[in-house]
């Protein structure tokens, strides 16, 4: 199980975002072109209650919209992404209950995750019931910057923990694009596909064959029972997230602690069942240690660390790798079922 972003095509694409249509400030056509100028090759404006039909050359464009639904244990309303659902008018008449809506939606071929949860005040029990759906929105750009509430790994984890495979989508949510606080190109997907289609998008989508992210970028991936190994551009901190307390986190102050009071001028070091190795080469410094009950192999450049290998290391139910930069910018790999 893995991927490497040397082999097939990499789309890099925002799912969520409105125009002139309904509340946003770009037109469609200025949205696409400020994507297409940032190296976007997919988008979804997705205007609320509202198709906005437009098609370019320059991007894949699919379809779809952002629709409220009543019903949250909380009183508040779902905020639902509609991807390739075009019958806006039978999504209305379904307002009032979440379950037939993802129903509905997937049903006809289409695909729908939850907006922002964090945002919308979504409890647990709001999400662990549902089916038929994609994932969560766990990073959301405008919610980000308007009011804090860009984040929702603990929505996203507490489905997880309940052993359903969601995914986690970061996206924009754009409204005001250049209008300070800026809300566009903060958070975004990368898919491979190997069409740059519609239809290849949405099935790249299905399978989970994306990560997100705000900055770091993933470039290797792979998965064995018992080995994990992650390359990416250079991080301050690497996450692995786990059912309950079951998890590692290694941040470049970690890292530079171990290397201070383990490594000696050999290089290598033993000390109760805990033996760690460092050494530099072409400036790239290479650790690696092993701790009984897991071994670690890291990669550090003067930019920060950029590769992890974990072995033996016991993960329950599901794990999923999250990267965080220099800036504070986060990547999410999409979770592995264990
Ligand atoms: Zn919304
Ligand atoms: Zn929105």
């Amino acid at each position: 199980m893995g991927f490497s972003s040397r082999s097939g095509l990499w789309v890099k694409g925002n799912l969520h975002t409105h125009s002139t249509n309904s509340d946003g400030r770009l037109t469609a056509e200025q949205v696409a072109e400020l994507y297409y100028a940032n190296g976007y090759g997919l988008l979804s404006i997705t205007d609320h209650e509202k198709l906005t039909k437009f098609s370019t050359d320059k991007l894949v464009i699919v379809p779809g919209f952002e629709t409220s639904v009543k019903g949250t244990r909380l009183n508040y309303d779902y905020h639902v992404v509609l991807l390739n659902v075009e019958d806006v008018d039978h999504v209305q008449k379904l307002r009032n209950c979440i379950e037939e809506l993802l129903d509905f939606t997937f049903e006809s071929g289409g695909l729908a995750f939850i907006a922002h949860p964090y945002w919308s005040s979504l409890t647990l029990e709001d999400l662990i019931s549902l089916e038929n759906y994609l994932g969560v929105e766990v990073y959301n750009t405008g919610c980000d910057v308007e009011c804090a509430k860009g984040f929702s790994m603990v929505h996203w984890d507490g489905v997880l923990v309940t052993g359903k495979p969601i995914y986690g989508l970061a996206v924009d949510d754009a409204h005001r694009y250049l209008t300070p606080p800026i809300d566009a190109l903060g958070g975004w997907i990368c898919v491979k596909t190997d069409v740059p289609s519609i239809e290849g998008i949405l099935y790249g989508l299905e399978k989970g064959l994306f990560y997100s992210s705000m900055g770091p970028m993933v470039e290797e991936f792979s998965y064995k029972p018992g080995v994990i190994e992650v390359r990416f551009t250079p991080v301050r901190r690497i996450d692995v997230v786990s059912e309950n307390g079951v998890g590692l986190s290694i941040s470049l102050d970690t890292y530079e602690y171990f290397r201070k009071f383990l490594s000696t001028s050999e290089g290598k070091m033993m000390m109760e069942g805990f033996e760690a190795e460092f050494n530099v080469e072409n400036g790239v410094e290479n650790a690696y240690l092993n701790a009984g009950s897991f071994k670690l192999t890291l990669r550090k450049t003067e930019d920060g660390l950029t590769t992890l290998k974990l072995e033996k290391y016991s993960l329950k139910k599901y794990f999923r790798i999250e990267l965080t930069d220099s800036k504070g910018r986060k990547a999410w790999l999409n979770p592995i079922m264990v």
